[in-house]
């Protein structure tokens, strides 16, 4: 079982995010990644192995930005591998994701069919396939995030963050659960209270089937209100 984070910050958020994942570490993992927005570009960063390897790479080459995600991860699909660490990336769009997505080969095929080019051997790139896909239609990335989920069968959690949307994270659990930080002007996002505790004052958990959005992340939307996946 790995760990997500997610921050909505008035701060660098790399170094807030690592700090997150090692309070998720008791999780297990093998590899680990971070992906920020920054002056509207999306980058990451991700390595093999312990969190020490990722922060000695942001030494090297370090990632600027106010919000972000970041992921340890357990393989299910896909060697553990810098190629097939999260966060995953498609075009605008960014992914981090917990557990398995039980029609992966499905989706696959039908991204493949689409004419479209897979990159990891992960479950999880085809969140992010599928977002893409819907922004290159104009959709909005809200909407975009929505209609991948819609696809997903399986249990997960997932953050989604995007290219040009320096204060927008979309989160979304089934099966998984996911905690919701509130700060001073801050929002969290993380697979439990103990990756946010240092950081909010106040942490609620999204119920079954509920998504978060910001802006307005602090109102958690049940799935209907928002016309949002059935899952
Ligand atoms: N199924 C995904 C993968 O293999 C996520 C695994 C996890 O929960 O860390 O990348």
């Amino acid at each position: 079982m790995c760990g997500i984070v997610g921050v909505l910050g008035d701060h660098e958020v790399a170094p807030i995010l690592v700090e997150a994942l090692k309070r998720l570490e008791y999780r297990g993992y093998d590899s680990a990644g971070i992906a920020t927005v920054n002056n509207g570009q999306l980058d990451r960063r991700r390595a093999v192995g312990k969190l020490a390897n990722l922060s000695d790479l942001l030494v090297h080459d370090p990632l600027a930005g106010k919000s972000g995600i970041g992921h340890t991860r357990w393989a299910t699909h896909g060697a553990p591998s810098i190629i097939n660490a999260h966060p995953h990336r498609a075009g605008p769009v960014a992914v981090v994701h917990n557990g398995i997505i039980e029609n992966f080969r499905e989706l696959q095929t039908e991204l493949t069919e689409r004419g479209v080019a897979f990159q990891t051997d992960t479950d999880t790139e085809t969140i992010a396939l599928f977002a893409q896909v819907h922004m290159a239609d104009g959709t909005d990335p809200v909407t975009a995030a929505f209609r991948a989920l819609d696809k997903l069968k399986g249990t997960f959690a997932v953050a989604f963050l995007f290219d040009g949307e320096e204060d927008l994270i979309v989160a979304a659990r089934k099966g998984s659960p996911l905690a919701i930080g509130y700060g001073d002007g801050e929002m969290f996002v993380g697979s439990d209270a103990i990756a946010l505790a240092p950081l909010s004052s106040r942490i609620t958990y999204l119920k079954e089937g509920d998504l978060a959005i910001r802006p307005d992340i602090n109102t958690l939307c049940p799935k209907k209100s928002l016309n949002s996946p059935a899952f």
